[in-house]
């Protein structure tokens, strides 16, 4: 009797469920991508119990012919691709052909749809976790389709045991609608949870429609410290919105990042970020981002995980090196005259937003969007202004009318923007030896004395040391290193990297190097760490920024000893050199550890604490 033996369809289809559905969420994912893929302008969404008891999913995309249906459920089975050459430059989300057999093979799927603008006539088909043979039965139906899945792993206990409480199963489906909503502004979204209206998030047709969808996903705090970015270089765009330093989370879970369109996570993007934010984010802190990557398809692996949340580039070093360099810049522009403050600058008079609809899907969350049946792609609507380098001028725009929206701020003073007066104004006097008071054209300016000075001394220390390059000492006696033969081939490859960093090493044998020269700065630091580390950043993203942070935790140290101490006085004319050097200074509008290092006061905020002219 022969030991190995075919596993029966359905027992191969429950195996493949477990790389694909792992709980309600990624159901409602795989449904909600096939909608997208079906160019679905609206899709409805009802969940109850926390999608355990039931999902559905209905669209009005192009619908499943009746000879295709019993196919659609069939392991193996796609529309999408055809050969491997459609493999390689895949536009659609789905592709595999496995998510509806993987899905009915543990739950109660119910499949309805209608290929036929034209009549009402649809089928529907179900299958119940047995073996495929469905049976297609006429039923009414407007084009499009309308996929049901009931009792998730009601055959499959061991993994119903899971499954956490409803509560937060729900929360994982609601991420996963705001997910795929955050990837297509041209599409509709409804959500309902135990028959009551969750979200409802009308198709976008402007920036600022969008931008309110953003709003009511990722809060409105986030839109009122967001900088809009759109930036290419040849064959490859970034846009999308980012939260100013300032405005940073204790978690990475405000993190939004798209390759075209599909949802991403992946170590090499996110590592560029935070890179990009290293220099004024505080320790431990997150930076908050709703980015969208497009770039050729062909360039793109989407074929890496069964959930498809994890892609390769296949020049990982040039895109990595793109999203640090961009968002850098952006950051790096951000001064003192473009961080109107709440109620600041002169609000340009915003039509109000459309009151929210009482319609059958109510939604508490999102602001009322009026909708539109056919949309071109969100990337369509991204304004004019976009450049690739977002100039002073741009910013300050983009924020200002921000905040216009955001605040919903009442009318502030006549502000005549004067030439003049420059965007933190003169001082007029010291507080307590701490604060700087000044008077703009707006109000008043209180500016954290210390915390401005030490941006301004770190970041002019920073440029004086990148203009001039690493500086490297030979060691007396070179250190021999013990190494990874992987880890030498690198030391070897990259080279000219590390020499260029301040870090001469040499090979010496198939497993070990020698270490001849060290930066200056770094004479102190754990030097076989730090060349073991930047090995690794080089091997894994082609770049690293080990030794820079390094040197700039020193440096930073520096600068707070070497700046203006509490309780000094400073003199009119110096206070008004320090602010005239904020304007002046990349990031001074966040210390070395990102807290704000002024703030501001406008006449109408101070009116409203003494209740003038109400
Ligand atoms: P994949 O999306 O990888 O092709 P699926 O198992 O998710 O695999 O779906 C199988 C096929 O069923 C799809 O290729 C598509 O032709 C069809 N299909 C599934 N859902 C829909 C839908 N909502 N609208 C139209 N066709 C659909
Ligand atoms: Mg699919």
């Amino acid at each position: 009797m022969s030991q190995i033996r075919l596993l029966s369809p359905r027992l191969a289809n429950q195996i493949a469920a477990g790389e694909v559905v792992e709980r309600p969420a990624s159901v409602l994912k795989e449904l909600l991508e096939n909608a997208l893929d079906a160019g679905a302008q609206k899709v409805e969404v009802d969940v109850e119990e926390g999608g355990v008891r039931q999902i559905r999913v209905r669209d009005d995309g192009i619908g499943i012919a009746q000879d295709d249906m019993p196919l659609a459920l069939s392991r193996h089975a796609t529309s999408k691709i055809y050969t491997l050459d459609d493999l390689e430059g895949v536009a659609t989300l789905g592709f595999r052909g496995e998510a509806l057999a993987s899905i009915s093979s543990v739950s109660r799927l119910t499949l309805t749809s209608n290929s036929d603008a034209e009549s009402m006539q649809g089928w529907s088909a179900q299958s119940e976790g047995r073996d495929m043979e469905v049976q297609i039965l006429p039923a009414a139906h407007p084009r499009g389709t309308t996929v049901e899945v009931r009792d998730l792993f009601f055959n499959t206990p061991a993994r119903r045991k899971f499954l956490r409480t409803e509560k937060t199963e729900f929360n994982h489906l609601e991420d996963v609608i705001k997910r795929q909503a955050l990837s297509r502004f041209d599409v509709s979204f409804y959500l309902r949870h135990n028959q009551r209206g969750i979200h409802a998030l009308r198709a976008c047709k402007s920036q600022v429609d969008m931008e309110r969808r953003i709003a009511s996903i990722c809060g409105p705090a986030f839109m009122e410290s967001a900088l809009f970015v759109d930036t290419e270089t040849t064959g490859i765009r970034l846009w999308g919105w980012i939260a100013l330093p300032t405005f940073s989370r204790s978690q990475a879970d405000l993190q939004h990042f798209f390759v075209n369109g599909r949802v991403v996570r992946d170590k090499l993007v996110s590592h560029a970020i935070r890179q990009a934010y290293a220099d004024v984010l505080f320790h431990g802190r997150h930076p908050a981002f709703v980015l969208y990557l497009e770039l050729d398809p062909k360039i793109v692996d989407v074929n890496v995980h069964p959930t498809k949340h994890e892609v390769r580039f296949r020049d990982g070093r040039t895109v990595h090196d793109f999203l640090f360099r961009r968002l850098h810049g952006v950051l790096a522009d951000v001064r003192p005259g473009d961080h109107g403050q709440p109620n600041m600058v002169q609000m340009p008079q915003q039509p109000p937003a459309t009151p929210l609809q009482r319609g059958e899907f109510q939604g508490q969350a999102s602001m009322g969007l009026q909708h539109v049946a056919e949309t071109p792609n969100a990337s369509q609507f991204v304004a004019s202004y976009s450049s690739n380098n977002p100039s002073q001028a741009v910013i300050q725009d983009q924020l200002q009318s921000r905040q216009a929206f955001y605040q919903a701020a009442p009318p502030s003073l006549e502000s005549q923007e004067s030439e003049d007066v420059p965007p933190l104004g003169y001082a007029i006097a010291q507080l307590k030896g701490i604060f700087i008071l000044a008077e703009n054209e707006q109000g008043l300016i209180v500016v954290d004395m210390h915390a401005a000075h030490e941006r301004i001394t770190y970041e002019r220390m920073k440029n004086a040391l990148d203009g001039e390059g690493m500086r490297t000492q030979p060691l007396l006696v070179p250190q021999s290193m013990a190494l990874s033969s992987k880890e030498v081939n690198a030391a070897e490859e990259f080279n000219g990297d590390l020499l260029a960093l301040g870090l001469g090493v040499e090979v010496a044998s198939e497993e070990s190097i020698l270490i001849r020269h060290i930066p200056v700065m770094l004479a102190q630091a754990d030097v076989q760490q730090l060349v073991r580390d930047v090995l690794a950043d080089l091997m894994t993203y082609g770049s690293t920024d080990r030794i820079q942070q390094q040197r700039n935790e020193i440096l930073a140290t520096m600068a707070c000893h070497g700046s203006v101490r509490a309780n000094r006085r400073l003199s009119i004319p110096e206070m008004n050199a320090l602010l005239r050097d904020m304007e002046a200074t990349e990031r001074s509008g966040q210390c070395n550890h990102g807290r704000p290092t002024w703030t501001a006061m406008s006449m109408a905020e101070l009116d409203k604490l003494f209740l003038r002219g109400q």
